[in-house]
């Protein structure tokens, strides 16, 4: 039986108080009873009614006496004959005894009928059931992808239904994003653990390999295994904070950001790149320290990374509203606008090559985004190409610190301006 035929044409035009499956269940159940009832009661009047109307009753006392016969005969004919009490009890008996064989005989069809009725009316009403019931039988934990799309009024179950397709849809993104990540995660181990492979294969072969040789395929496979060691850090920070039951303490954004200036004063200088601060003091954010830390190290790191030499960072903060503000802006190559929301990926790397000899795991934004969400912010990226990148998190003030403003629950669209 099709269900979504059946409970879609009718239904559709039934009024709003008529839509909760409950009272229309108790309405028609009602109904079927009422209507067995009555005709119960119909049947058993009409039966009485007929049978008392075509029943004999003896005549009163008994009595003999000569009678003629049509031939003429004389007999002697004996009567029996009922007092009027007897005549009404006799007559009482046998209707209520007629009463009680018609009684037994509806009630045994209303029975039979009120089953084979009720059966039906169950199987219309949990029709839906049987669907959501058969969708999820045939649903396996490696295909998401079937829906049970119900059709009809908007009811419970309708309701129930929506709601499972709704779960079942955002299971197969998130089971599509976890294959998506391992197969990625997979490809960059595999990455340098092939070029790891490959040196060892290539010192191994050659006998006239000296010290130096031997020296230059270390180095090689040196890097090759920090780079993975830094991969399946971030893989496991980025598990770690899926995990929920993320700490969190009261954090001063601006010794955070000072502590992360200091640190990246040598990598910069040893380029030639100029370091300028402009930290607010007195921004309390509730947030995890040393992911907010991380956080700012990833910008810096690609600061750094992406100036040229010479050039110019600079690491600001400040407050907007209930929310805190942190900017790291460089003067390096700038992304491309149609980039903007895909640096954020997890593995995008705008230049694959480079990126991956510089060390860069692929994952450095999208451990910032993921920063920043979880603590209910998020990040912003403001470039244009060839004049360098800006990138925004913004972070909730803590109550205390966020007081006198008025409250707003997004991070402002604007990238403040410094
Ligand atoms: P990676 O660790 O490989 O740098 P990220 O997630 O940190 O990965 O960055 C993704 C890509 O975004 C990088 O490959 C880089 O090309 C680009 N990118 C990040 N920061 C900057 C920046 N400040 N200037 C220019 N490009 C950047």
């Amino acid at each position: 039986m099709n269900v979504q035929d059946t409970a879609a044409a009718p239904a559709d035009r039934l009024p709003d108080w008529m839509r909760s499956i409950r009272v229309r269940y108790a309405v028609l159940y009602s109904a079927v009873l009422f209507g067995l009832a009555a005709l119960l009661i119909g049947s058993l009047y009409l039966g009485l009614s007929m049978k008392l109307h075509s029943t004999s009753v003896n005549p009163p006392t008994t009595f003999s006496g000569p009678v003629r016969l049509p031939d003429g005969r004389v007999q002697q004919v004996e009567f029996n004959a009922y007092n009027t009490r007897e005549f009404q009890a006799k007559i009482n008996a046998n209707t209520l005894e007629q009463l009680r064989d018609f009684s037994f005989i509806a009630l045994g069809v209303l029975f039979v009928a009120s089953l084979g009725i009720g059966w039906v009316i169950a199987g219309q009403v949990l029709a839906p059931i049987q669907r959501i019931t058969e969708v999820a039988r045939e649903i396996s934990a490696t295909d998401l992808s079937r829906r049970i799309q119900l059709k009809g009024p908007d009811d419970e179950l309708k309701q129930l239904a929506d709601t499972f397709d709704d779960m079942l849809g955002r299971l197969d993104t998130a089971f599509d994003a976890q294959q998506r990540f391992v197969a990625d995660a997979s490809h960059e181990l595999r990455n340098p653990l092939a070029v790891i492979r490959t040196n060892i294969d290539v010192a191994l072969s050659d006998k006239r390999a000296d010290a130096d040789d031997l020296r230059q395929t270390a180095t090689v496979v040196r890097r090759a295994s920090e780079r993975m060691a830094r991969l399946v850090d971030d893989l496991l920070l980025i598990a770690r904070r899926q995990a929920p039951g993320v700490r969190s303490d009261l954090v001063d954004l601006a010794a955070i950001m000072s502590e992360e200036a200091d640190e990246f004063a040598a990598p910069a200088s040893a380029k030639g790149i100029e370091l300028d601060r402009s930290i607010e003091a007195g921004l309390a954010v509730t947030s995890d320290r040393d992911a907010l830390k991380r956080a700012v190290a990833n910008l810096l790191e690609n600061a750094v990374r992406h100036s040229p030499e010479g050039g110019r960072i600079q690491l600001r903060s400040g407050r907007q509203g209930n929310w805190a503000w942190l900017s790291v802006a460089d003067n390096g190559p700038g992304i491309a606008p149609e980039l903007h929301e895909k640096v954020f990926d997890r593995f995008f790397r705008v230049d694959r090559s480079r990126a991956r000899s510089e060390g860069g795991s692929g994952l450095g934004l999208a451990i910032v985004r993921q920063i920043a969400r979880s603590h209910g912010g998020d990040v912003q990226l403001r470039s244009t190409p060839g004049e360098g990148a800006t990138f925004v998190i913004w972070l909730p003030l803590t109550p205390a610190a966020a007081e006198g403003a008025v409250p707003s629950a997004k991070p402002p669209a604007a990238t403040p301006v410094s």
